[in-house]
């Protein structure tokens, strides 16, 4: 899952990128596969962007790599120690459930066309939640692990517009929601 064009540039941002892969093999296309099974998108009558939410770790953090982060990551690491909880973000209905060899265990939270899609990967076991069941924001969900590509417990953390997470939305950098949930918190 190493992304050759980490590779590229000066050695400081290679060192970077090496750390970056080893903590989260997460790039563009690593779920591609999954991407033809997914029809249950959101309405798609909404910005798919609302910020009302909370902070998806209970529990001392810190932030890892970003959007981007130089290998098409598509969402923000948040390290934090393996069997914290982790909650959804924002309300919406659990669009998916699964494990897959480079997310490890995950859930896919739709926001039904008022917020964002949210997504959560590495958890340490299957999601304690279930497809199509209803969440509240601050809901739990699972606890931070280390499952698939990941060397490190971390929760990696997605947020897609609508109408969705492999459904024709878009990656949002989910960094400044992260913030400003992580301050009211
Ligand atoms: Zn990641």
């Amino acid at each position: 899952m190493i992304d050759k064009r980490s590779y590229r540039g000066r050695r400081a941002r290679l060192a970077g990128a090496i750390v970056a892969a080893a903590v989260c093999g997460l790039g563009g296309q690593a779920l591609a596969a999954t991407s033809g099974g997914i029809g249950t998108g959101g309405s798609g009558d909404g910005t798919g962007t609302s910020g009302d939410g909370v902070f998806p770790v209970r529990g001392h953090h810190t932030y890892g790599d970003g959007l981007g982060a130089g290998r098409d990551h598509q969402g923000q690491d948040i390290m934090a120690k393996c069997g914290l909880p982790v909650v959804a973000a924002q309300a919406g209905r659990v669009e998916l459930v699964d494990y897959h060899p480079a997310a490890g265990n995950y859930v896919v939270i739709d926001g039904v066309g008022k917020a964002a899609d949210t997504v959560y990967m590495h958890l340490t076991n299957r999601a304690s939640v279930r497809k199509r069941e209803t969440v509240e924001a601050g809901d739990q969900l699972g606890t931070v692990g280390r499952t698939g590509n990941a060397s490190a417990c971390h929760l990696h953390f997605e947020m897609w517009s609508s109408p969705g997470y492999y459904t024709g939305g878009s990656v949002i950098d989910p960094l400044p929601y992260l913030k400003r949930w992580d301050k009211a918190s």
